[in-house]
């Protein structure tokens, strides 16, 4: 009987609980679910009652779910030419999705930001999440992302002007787009692609964030620096995707227009992101030498102003932990780099019910065997994750599927 997801109540004991709200590692205690959502968080003593089931969890460590808030289902960017792999039959794209979502959960990733697929892949799989069908982290899609014809995240066909953008967007989100994603700048791993021309007129930006506000999105924006980013800043954009080449007037006019900054570091640092994809053409090799070392400064001033963060692995598959890493090898707290991997990307995504382990939140956990406030690198040993109160990968591995509906079949095994 699968306690934690059918009304009764399960109490998940632990030796720490870092629940995203109060400061720090709370020692000596755990969680206690109902009906895949937390009831309470606290010590035995104080939230545990007498026929609650007791799963004892030994000396680990509860964190919320992690919320990659700027990935693709489809893309491995180790294997190059990521615009070419968007090309591909979506037959042979989704079966390659299915291994890379399980990648993502057992990694610790609940909640996954999708930033624009080919053949409303995105949508499928958000629907076969979320009816068991396969497993993987709960999906916000944004379906084809807006770029003008041959720039970059053009995969398949490019869009300009004002009326087609703006039906771009309703077709997005007739089919239930949860965001709109826009490039504004060229790309990293792209040729002839600038990383701080802007790709649209203010009026075209204007005209897309007008038409996503009419069917209540926000807009996300690729773009790395200059215009691009200056452009998108003023003219309604809700985040800055990636933000490479980000200057200190840039970082304070998104301060001052409260955008939000996603970083991807793990795609640009990570010897089998670009640098193994397809930096053998040194065209683009100078594009990652140059954008690393512009980050290693933009990262000091997103910091010091005060930028609201989010994390994204940008389709590096199960290595959620080296972006958190990253950060707090970049000044950052263990703290802070954990509420931008949680708190934060719900916050950034407008939703209220994850991200945070508080009552009335969606159960969605994972069970590490070290203190991360110890050491950071505790993110990579994850020995169990959880969602809506339903074990999701199992401590040897072993993903499943789980439906997010809450009348779910009895009798389905919870360890
Ligand atoms: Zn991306």
């Amino acid at each position: 009987m699968d306690n934690a997801t059918t009304g009764g109540l399960t109490f998940y004991a632990a030796a720490g609980t870092f629940d995203a709200h109060e400061k720090g590692m709370q020692h000596g205690s755990g969680l206690l679910v109902s009906n895949g959502q937390i009831v309470a968080v606290g010590s035995p003593g104080n939230v545990c009652p007498p026929d609650a089931q007791v799963v004892d969890l030994g000396s680990t460590f509860i964190v919320p779910g992690f919320f990659d808030a700027h990935t693709h289902i489809t893309i491995r960017p180790g294997e190059g030419d990521q615009h070419g792999q968007m090309a591909q039959p979506p037959a042979w794209q989704a079966i390659r999705g299915v291994a890379n979502l399980q990648a993502m959960l057992k990694s610790g990733v609940t909640t996954a930001r999708i930033m624009t697929e080919e053949a409303d892949i995105d949508f499928h799989f958000k629907a076969a999440v979320a009816n068991g069908e396969v497993a993987g982290p709960t999906l916000r899609v944004a379906g084809r992302g807006l770029s003008p014809p041959g720039k970059h995240g053009g995969a398949v066909a490019g869009v300009q002007g004002r009326a087609d953008l703006s039906a771009a967007v309703a077709a997005n989100a007739a089919k239930g787009a949860d965001h709109i994603k826009i490039f504004t700048t060229g790309g990293v791993s792209s040729t002839d692609t600038s990383l701080d021309e802007s790709n649209y007129s203010a009026e075209e930006i204007a005209a897309i964030v007008d038409t996503a506000a009419e069917h209540s999105l926000t807009v996300s924006a690729h773009a790395h620096g200059g215009p691009g980013v200056d452009l998108a800043v003023a003219n309604g954009i809700h985040s800055i995707e990636h933000g490479a080449l980000l200057t200190a007037d840039s970082v304070r006019r998104i301060v001052e227009a409260g955008v939000w900054i996603v970083l991807t570091n793990t795609i640009l640092f990570h010897p089998n992101g670009i640098e193994q994809g397809d930096a053998q053409d040194p065209r683009i090799l100078a594009k990652v030498q140059q954008a690393r070392a512009s980050m290693e400064r933009a990262i000091e001033l997103i910091r010091a102003e005060g930028a609201r963060v989010a994390l994204g692995t940008d389709s590096m598959h199960g290595l959620f932990g080296y972006e958190l890493q990253w950060l707090t090898e970049h000044g950052y707290t263990v703290e802070e780099a954990l509420l931008a991997a949680t708190r934060s990307a719900a916050e950034l995504a407008g939703v209220d019910n994850i991200g945070r382990l508080a009552p009335g939140s969606q159960a969605d956990f994972s069970v590490l065997d070290r203190d991360p406030f110890e050491h950071i690198s505790a993110v990579y040993d994850i020995r169990a994750v959880y969602r809506a109160g339903r074990q999701v990968v199992a401590p040897d591995g072993y993903t499943r599927p789980a439906p997010l509906s809450a009348t779910l079949p009895e009798g389905e095994p919870n360890e």
